[in-house]
């Protein structure tokens, strides 16, 4: 069937159509404006692709239960634009374009909306390296951290959503910057993401490829976070993605050091063939429309819209 997707970043939105092979058809993107500027765009480009279902992988916090009355919601965010704008409901309900003073329809099909990491999760669930496996963990570390879970076969929603980006890291020793991020002290975010790496070093990520200092605090700051992710979530693969990860060389330091902070307590196959635990994303950057499409997929399902055996 034909699918949408939507990757909504903070700095760009990213849509597809394509099908529940993989497969995709069309792509093109946005940069992100305001939700009145930004949402018209989008709407219109899908109006006219004959989607049957979309699914939306979006940036956070977003209320991702089903069952709330502001199901589909952005909620308290820094994006002051963003905050509170009924996402999901502009697509199903439409929405009048800024430009214009138009009214641009809404889109009557199944939908669903998730965080944009759980997206990825199943993207790579779904079509990639974690593929027949039902407990993943999909970090990724770019502008932001954050953590994309599935646990049981079930993408991790509770309270909110996981917010494991923002867990609490022990400082290196000699670390000399700051956390950037304005809640925590010590934070992953803090004190790992590819702006705090900046801050710290005052050079582009990128620029600071051949400098072993930076990797060797970086992979701490990782390593520790994975060790947590692996005593409470327990997944079967971990998959790092997002810029900062393009530094191949990170790896085998986070492995490393994943296996010294372990300490020997955990022993599983797994964590013996390290280097198939802890992985790249397989899907050329590709993982977040594709979970975004599959979302869509889901939502037709669970509509009757397709018999999924
Ligand atoms: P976003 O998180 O905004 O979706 P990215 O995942 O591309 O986007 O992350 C952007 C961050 O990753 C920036 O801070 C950038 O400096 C960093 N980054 C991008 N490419 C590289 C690279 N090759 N090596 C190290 N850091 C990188
Ligand atoms: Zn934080």
């Amino acid at each position: 069937m034909r699918l949408g997707g939507l990757e909504a970043g903070g700095t760009k939105m990213v849509l597809s159509v394509g099908d529940e092979s993989g497969e995709i058809f069309a792509q093109t993107s946005f940069s992100t404006g305001k939700p009145e500027d930004t949402v018209p765009q989008m709407l219109k480009w899908f109006s006219v692709r004959n989607i049957e279902a979309l699914g939306i992988g979006t940036f956070g916090p977003v209320d991702v239960n089903p069952e709330s009355p502001t199901y589909g919601s952005i909620l308290e965010t820094p994006k002051l634009a963003w905050a509170h704008f009924d996402f999901l409901g502009a697509f199903k309900n439409g929405i009048t374009d800024n430009e214009t003073g138009e009214y641009i329809q809404g889109l009557k099909i199944p939908m669903k909306i998730d965080t944009d990491v759980n997206g990825s999760c199943l993207g790579e669930m779904t079509f990639g390296c974690a593929k027949g496996l039902d407990s993943v963990l999909y970090l990724t570390i770019g502008t932001g951290i954050g953590a994309g879970i599935s646990i049981d076969g079930r993408l991790a929603h509770g309270m909110l959503h996981p917010e494991a980006g923002h867990i609490s890291v022990l400082k290196h020793p000699d670390d000399k910057g700051e956390s950037i991020c304005p809640f925590h002290p010590n934070c992953l975010e803090g004190l790992a993401s590819g702006p705090s790496i900046e801050k710290r070093w005052g050079k582009k990520a990128v620029m600071l490829t051949d400098n072993d200092e930076v990797w060797k605090i970086e992979s701490f700051y990782i390593a520790q976070a994975l060790v947590n992710y692996i005593y409470t979530v327990s997944p079967q693969k971990i998959i790092l993605g997002g810029g900062v990860m393009h530094q191949q060389k990170l790896f085998p330091l986070i492995r490393k050091q994943v296996v010294e902070m372990l300490g020997g307590y955990i022993k599983t196959p797994e964590l013996t063939d390290i280097d198939n635990y802890i992985v790249p994303n397989s899907l050329d950057d590709n993982q977040g429309i594709l979970g975004a499409m599959q979302l869509g997929y889901e939502a037709a399902v669970a509509e009757g819209l397709v018999d999924d055996h």
